[in-house]
């Protein structure tokens, strides 16, 4: 690099008539030569530099085949935050690629003709439980027994549910459930016993039955793994080979993950009504990968309940979520699909960096504004903290009515800057005025979107390591178990005995039990 940041910064505020022809070639190729090497750093990524494949944006990659319309919609939609999110991450989007159609990809799992696996670990019994029907399908008359004949076995590992006396811990145990059937004495009518299972659903390929190797327990535990430390479906076969002596299969522990995501699925319904009817809710999107294909994870939360869902970034997603006509306060960032809710709440922690942003800009016009606009919020943001802890004084929109036109008229002359991050940050103040500025009037109102961040962080970081997930069955799954997960946390209320509990009625085909009251 020729020019440093000090050189720059004097260059953007002088008049260049001044130099001379010689003089200004010289310069120009200073800076055509500064520019290149610029462009190429900010174009390095894990395919062409040393820098890991974790630093890469996540919307670099192949894109999912659209419909026209659709495509047009998304690529309308995501244009602003995209392009901003870009530079905070130090990378450009990828190029496009071309996704291969399905039938020419290779299959995930096995391959055709690769060995086989099966549960190679039987440990003990712990104990049997032989299923005898109680009373004739046909005229309900009494069954003995002694007519009982065995038809078919099962084995289920699960975890204990009581500690052993003075241990912690936990420990495996394997029942045999035997299944069968008696003929009646009366009618003759033969019954039978067999695991339960819930009707099928043509959304889920997956079954939701007692038909399976892994009790209820046992599977909350496999999801705590996937979903809450982050366990790859390898780590768990491997944690619970070690710890526990099981030999399961990663595609039973995939299975299970589906089949918990099924069992819980009609919770999500009671996760919508309660985002809907909420006073205050924040809101919040991060890129999502479904097999490469560019998604996102959405999450709204209020202090009771959080839910997730995975989808494209489009206003019909959310105005499903939310309800069109939401009428709690809504906390965004500046994305313009929240602009169709009313009762809008800016985010100041979004435009407090941005404003940072430009103010440390070598453009002497940026660095003005991005001051103004600083100090400003700065002053503001004390002014809102002085009215919590205070007794209701004077109105802090009357105290700020002067500053607020002065700073108005300020965004009003940069909305055309040539600089294009004053411009954006001038057209950003305009577009969400009264949400950014509304806090004034009701101080108690939150001044950022941390909650909803928070709630995503997680998640963000579980991406980073499993790159997102594969299937709509697996994005489904996902997203239903972290609504479940997330609000039980939210609730005081531990989320794993809860999960077990709704597993096992929704295998027998029953309801979920409800959602646990705050606690
Ligand atoms: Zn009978």
């Amino acid at each position: 690099m020729y020019l440093n940041d000090f050189d720059l910064r004097q260059l953007a505020s002088r008049n260049l008539e001044a130099l001379s022809v010689a003089e200004k070639d010289q310069l120009l190729g200073k800076l055509v030569s500064d520019l290149i090497e610029a462009r190429e750093r900010l174009q390095a990524n894990s395919q062409n530099s040393s820098r890991p494949p974790s630093s890469d944006p996540p919307w670099s990659g192949p894109r999912r085949e659209t419909s026209p319309a659709e495509g047009e919609a998304e690529a309308r939609l995501e244009g602003e935050e995209v392009a901003a999110s870009d530079t905070e991450a130090g990378g450009l989007p990828a190029e496009s690629t071309p996704v291969k159609p399905a039938a020419e990809r290779r299959k995930a799992g096995r391959q055709p003709g690769a060995p086989g696996h099966s549960r190679t670990v039987i440990g003990p019994v712990t104990a049997t439980l032989v299923h005898v029907p109680e009373s004739c399908a046909v005229c309900g008359g009494a069954l003995r027994s002694e007519a009982f004949v065995a038809r078919t076995g099962l084995y289920v590992l699960d975890l204990k549910t009581e500690p052993d006396e003075g241990l912690r811990g936990l420990t495996i145990i394997q029942h045999k459930h035997v299944y069968g059937e008696c003929r009646c004495a009366g009618c003759g009518h033969v019954t039978r016993t067999e695991p339960a299972r819930s009707p099928a659903d043509p959304r889920w390929k997956v079954d939701l039955s007692e038909w399976c190797c892994v009790g209820p327990r046992l599977l909350s535990l496999i999801v705590c793994l996937s979903l809450r430390m982050r366990l790859s479906r390898r780590g768990i076969q491997e944690f619970l080979h070690d710890w526990f002596d099981l030999g399961l299969s990663t595609s039973t522990i995939h299975r299970c993950l589906h089949e918990a995501g099924r069992a819980v699925e009609p919770l999500e319904q009671t996760v919508v009504e309660e985002v809907q009817q909420a006073a205050l809710a924040y809101a919040d999107e991060t890129p999502w990968k479904e097999w490469g294909h560019l998604l996102w994870l959405w999450v709204i939360t209020t202090p009771t309940v959080s839910l997730y869902l995975i989808g494209y970034r489009t206003a019909e997603l959310i105005e499903n979520a939310l309800g069109i006509d939401f009428s709690g306060w809504l906390m965004s960032d500046g994305y313009r699909v929240y602009r169709r809710f009313h009762q809008r709440l800016r985010c100041w922690a979004h435009l407090l960096r941005k404003a940072q942003g430009l103010k440390d800009s070598l453009t002497r016009e940026a660095s003005t504004f991005g001051a103004a606009a600083l100090a400003l919020l700065d002053d503001a943001m004390a002014a809102v903290y002085a009215a919590r802890e205070g007794p209701p004084g004077e109105s802090l929109t009357d105290r700020f009515r002067a500053r607020l036109d002065a700073f108005r008229t300020l965004c009003e002359r940069h909305q055309f800057s040539r600089h294009e991050k004053t411009r954006a940050l001038a057209v950003e103040f305009l577009n969400d005025w009264e949400a950014v500025w509304i806090v004034l009037s009701h101080p108690y109102l939150p001044l950022t979107n941390n909650e909803a961040e928070r709630a995503l962080r997680h998640w963000v970081i579980l991406r980073r390591i499993c790159h997102g997930t594969r299937t709509p069955e697996g994005s489904r799954a996902l997203a239903l178990l972290a609504s479940v997960i997330e609000t039980c946390r939210k609730r005081n209320h531990l989320p794993w005995p809860y999960l077990a509990q709704v597993i096992a009625e929704r295998r027998k085909g029953h309801p979920a039990p409800p959602l646990p009251a705050v606690a």
